[in-house]
Formats: structure tokens, sequence, C-alpha cells
């Protein structure tokens, strides 16, 4: 029977309504085995006059309320790690390991909201003016809405809500319709923390729920997590309708290898960073510049390594890498790679074709590797978010930097060297917003910020660490002034106040 993955309103499980539901696919064996309600207005509508309601109350609620529920949800992730990476494989498709390594890295969030209380504590400075302090505090916006891609289920719904409810925000949850049961376990878990009905739902659908939030007088702000054209078009609609709005959008990660570099290192770097996940991340490594003589040995090197990887379905303890997320997107990423040679790239690897024994139907593709690929390629130029690794030749490292420079990503970045001046040089002088040294795939731990330049990020607020608790807060300066009665006697005075 066809499992149904309905929304979650108001502290319980709310049937679809509108009648319209869509396919969720195990990418391993092709096979729809769920189908999930899309919501109607009206349904959004619903969960959003939840979240406003539930809002009147944990909006006021203390500090040890809220800290004392995320640390019962903190404990109960913790305890359902397995349970929660076993439905991300089943819909995602990544392997079990890799499933595992999304929800610890959310549940670093979950630990910074926690701490919430010191992040929130403000600021005061007494005696500004005689007998006249001021305070700036900060508080929650309401309602807030969280939309979220496909390729992490349950991390990048935990870069958002952990810390909005922390703050004294109620949230309502648009995740991917493509895997949608992740988020509504964590709603369920929220719920068994103890969290009050309301302050967290979760509605599932497509455009039509997610302009609903982005027109909804009552959402306050929106957090988005998706590819470019959408990040646009959220950051776009949702400013337009007057909202505080930050959209996380697609990458072209570079990494750049100077001459100096352990190339051993590098080359395992690259193919880790390249193929994890199928090159589904935001953060994969993409484009490999090789600065100098290297480049022939370096793409040996990568090579041999990449041939070796096992695919399988995720569920397989002895899989490396799992299927692409639909089979659509399995023919896009094989055409970059079919049309590659024509446009001046040298194949070194090509996965198109790629099966699996017993699993015929899944959405299959191997390891591709192009070298000398011209940066006027489509396999360079656009996010291919597939196991497709480019690599471009420069003569020296200041040819490499202007590459990475051109490009409209700047999500994150990487070099490889043992020379600490070129690696400062590269911090300093790189457009983007994440930067390795010797780390390929720099995701920021949950108490610095995750957040691109360019076209992968459109907003002025990173997500997560204190620029999460900025964006989901907004201040108050309050001066005070208590006279004593020994003051001289108060005035009229129309002149602009002067501290004294
Ligand atoms: P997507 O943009 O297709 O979808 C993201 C969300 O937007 C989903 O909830 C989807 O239902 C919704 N959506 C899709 N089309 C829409 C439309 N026309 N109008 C309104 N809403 C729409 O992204 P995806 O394919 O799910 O995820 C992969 C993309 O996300 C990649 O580009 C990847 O780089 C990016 N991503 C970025 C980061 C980051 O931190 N910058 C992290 C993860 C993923």
């Amino acid at each position: 029977m066809t499992k149904i993955v309905n929304h979650w309103i108001g502290g319980k499980t709310a049937e679809g309504a509108s009648g319209t539901y869509g396919p969720v696919t195990n990418p391993a064996t092709g096979e729809v085995t769920t189908k999930v309600a899309f919501a109607s207005v009206e349904e959004v509508d619903a969960a959003v006059a939840a979240a406003k309601e539930a809002f009147r109350t944990w909006g006021q609620s203390s500090l040890a309320q809220r800290t004392s529920i995320l640390f019962r949800f903190r404990a109960l992730l913790d305890a359902h790690r397995d349970e929660i990476a076993a439905l991300i494989t089943a819909e995602h498709g990544k392997v079990h390991s890799d499933a595992l390594g999304e929800v610890a890295r959310g549940l670093e969030i979950v630990d910074l909201a926690c701490g919430i209380t010191v992040q929130l504590k403000g600021e005061l400075s007494t005696q500004v003016a005689s007998r006249v302090d001021v305070a700036s505090i900060r508080q929650p916006l309401g309602v807030v809405a969280g939309i979220t891609p496909f390729n992490f289920p349950a991390m990048v719904p935990m870069w958002m809500f952990p810390l909005a409810i922390a703050c004294g925000n109620t949230f309502v949850l648009k995740p991917s319709e493509k895997d949608p049961s992740a988020a509504v376990r964590l709603a369920e878990l929220l719920a068994e923390a103890g969290l009050p009905e309301g302050v967290f739902n979760v509605v599932h659908g497509d455009k039509v729920a997610v302009d609903r939030l982005l027109e909804h007088p009552d959402v306050k702000a929106v957090s988005f997590v998706g590819s470019t054209p959408i990040a646009r078009y959220i950051h776009t609609t949702a400013s337009a309708n007057g909202k505080r709005v930050q959209a996380l959008g697609g990458a072209k990660n570079h990494m750049l290898v100077l001459p100096d570099a352990d190339l051993d290192a590098a080359a395992d770097a690259a193919v880790s960073a390249a193929y994890g996940s199928a090159g589904e991340r935001c953060m994969a490594i993409s484009a490999v510049v090789a600065v100098g003589a290297i480049g022939d040995e370096l793409v040996e090197k990568i090579r041999e390594r990449a041939e070796k990887i096992k695919i399988g379905p995720g569920d397989d303890p002895t899989s490396e890498m799992g299927p692409l997320i639909t089979a659509t997107h399995r023919d896009k990423v094989a055409s970059y790679v079919a049309g590659a040679a024509d446009e001046g790239a040298e194949v070194v690897l090509d996965g198109t074709g790629h099966t699996v024994d017993g699993f015929e139907n899944g959405h299959w593709i191997g390891i591709s590797l192009l070298d000398k690929v011209p940066t006027t390629a489509k396999a360079y130029q656009d996010e291919i978010f597939g196991p497709v690794l480019c690599v471009l030749r420069a003569e020296t490292y200041e040819e490499a930097l202007d590459i990475v420079n051109a490009s409209p990503f700047g999500n994150g970045t990487a070099i490889f060297t043992r020379d600490g001046g070129a690696a400062r040089r590269f911090q300093l002088e790189v457009e983007a917003g994440m930067v390795g040294v010797n780390v390929p795939i720099p995701v920021p731990v949950g108490y610095h910020s995750f957040g691109g330049w360019k076209d992968s990020l459109f907003g002025d607020h990173h997500i997560y660490g204190n620029d999460g608790t900025h964006f989901y807060t907004r201040g108050k300066v309050v001066t005070t002034r208590w006279p004593d009665p020994a003051d001289a006697p108060s005035g009229v005075d129309l002149g602009f106040p002067r501290n004294h």
C-alpha cells in the first residue's frame, strides 16, 4: 500500500484537503512508494493561523521554557538518528552514513539553539546621561516560514527552525515535495519534546503553497534554500511583500590546487567532495583548477580514486554513492557529459549509462571526470548537481583566481597548498562566502554562519550562527530615566535632546 505523507498543522496530522498529491519515489528502485499531500491556499492559511495563534503565548514564553523543550528535542533527535537517516535514504537515495552525517550537522544547530540564552542576552549601557540607561534587546518577529530543497531534507530545515523557535517565533515549513517524510518526523519529535501545538507546522506542496507563504500578510520573514532561479524569485517576491528574506541559491564550488600542494591529499579531497552524495550538495566541489605543471598528475590521481567508488542503493552498507533524485535529473546530468567533448573538454571518465544489478529502474549514473574544460562549456558554467567533476587548467595563481572570481556563483571554495602566504592571499581575494584552506567542503560549524556571495545568496543575512539569531529577531532600544527627587524641576524644552 502506498504511504501517505500529510501536513502537520497545530500539533497534529492534517490530512490533505485539496485532493492534490505528488509522488515520492525511491531513487534506488524507481518505485513510487509514497504520495504527499499538496497544500491549497486554504491549507497554508490554516497553518499560518495556527502559528499566529501559538505566537501569542510562545512569543511571551520564558527562555527557560524554550530551552528545556529544545534540550528534550535534542535528546530525541540523537536517539532517532538512524531512523531519520533511513527515511532520508529511502526518499533521497544518499547512502546511510551520509544521511547520518546530515542529521549530525542539523543537530549542531539544535545545540546552538539550546544555548540561545547567551545569544539573546542583550546590551545595557548605564548612566549614558544623568540617571539615564539604555538597553538594546531583540524580540521575535512572529510567524516565520522556511522553504527547503530536496538535497538535505533534515539538515536544511534544522538550519532554520531551531533558532527561529528558540528566539520565540513560530514556524511554517514547506519542505521539498520530493522527500517530505523527514520533516514530518522532526515535527513529531518536537511535539514529543513538549513543543506547544502550532509553534512548528509543516505544509507540503509546490508553487501554490510557496506563493501563498510569500504573500501572506501574517508571515513576517522567509528563509529559503534551493536553486538560484527560485532563490532570486523568492527574494524579489517576499521583499516586495514587505518581508525579511534570506534566500540561499545554487553553487559551482572551485578548488584551487597550487603546485606545492600534497597531491594525494588534494586528490582524496577532490574525489570526496565532488562525488559524495552523488554531487547533490550545494557545497560539492564541481570544478578543480589545477595550477602550473601538476595538472596531468593530479587528474591521474583523481581518476584512480574515482573509478573505485562503489555505486549502489543507499541502504546497502557497502555502497559509497547512491542514485540521483529523479530520472529526469539523471538524464539532464548525463546530457552535460554527452556534450562535453564537443565543447572542447577531454572526457576522462564517462559515467553515463551506468546500471546496478537488481535495481534496473533506479536513477543511476556513474562517475564522470572532465579535463581541460574551457570556461565557455555548459558543463562548467551550469550547476550540474551530479557526480561530474570539471578540471580546468591555469598557468598561475592569478589566472586561477580570476577564473573563480568570474563565476556568477560564490558559495564555497577551497585552496590546497603548503604555502601559508598564498592561502592567506586567497582568503582575502576570493569572492565567495565560505573558504577552505586544505578543507574541501568548508561548511561552517553551527556557531559560525553559513552563506554564499553573488548568485549563491540573496539577502544580507547568512543562515544560522549569529546571523541566524539576528535574522529571526528585531532590535528594540529602550532609553530609561528615573529622576531623583533631588533633581532640579523639569521644564519644557523644545531643543533636540542632548546627553550631558
Ligand atoms: P529548488 O529550487 O527546485 O526547490 C527548492 C524549494 O523551492 C522546494 O521546496 C520547491 O518545492 C520550491 N520550488 C521549486 N520551484 C518553485 C517555484 N517555481 N516557485 C516556488 N517554489 C518553488 O531546489 P532543489 O532542486 O530542491 O534543491 C537543489 C538546489 O538547492 C541546488 O541548486 C543546490 O545548490 C541548492 N542548495 C543550496 C544550498 C545553499 O546553502 N546555498 C543548500 C542546499 C541546496
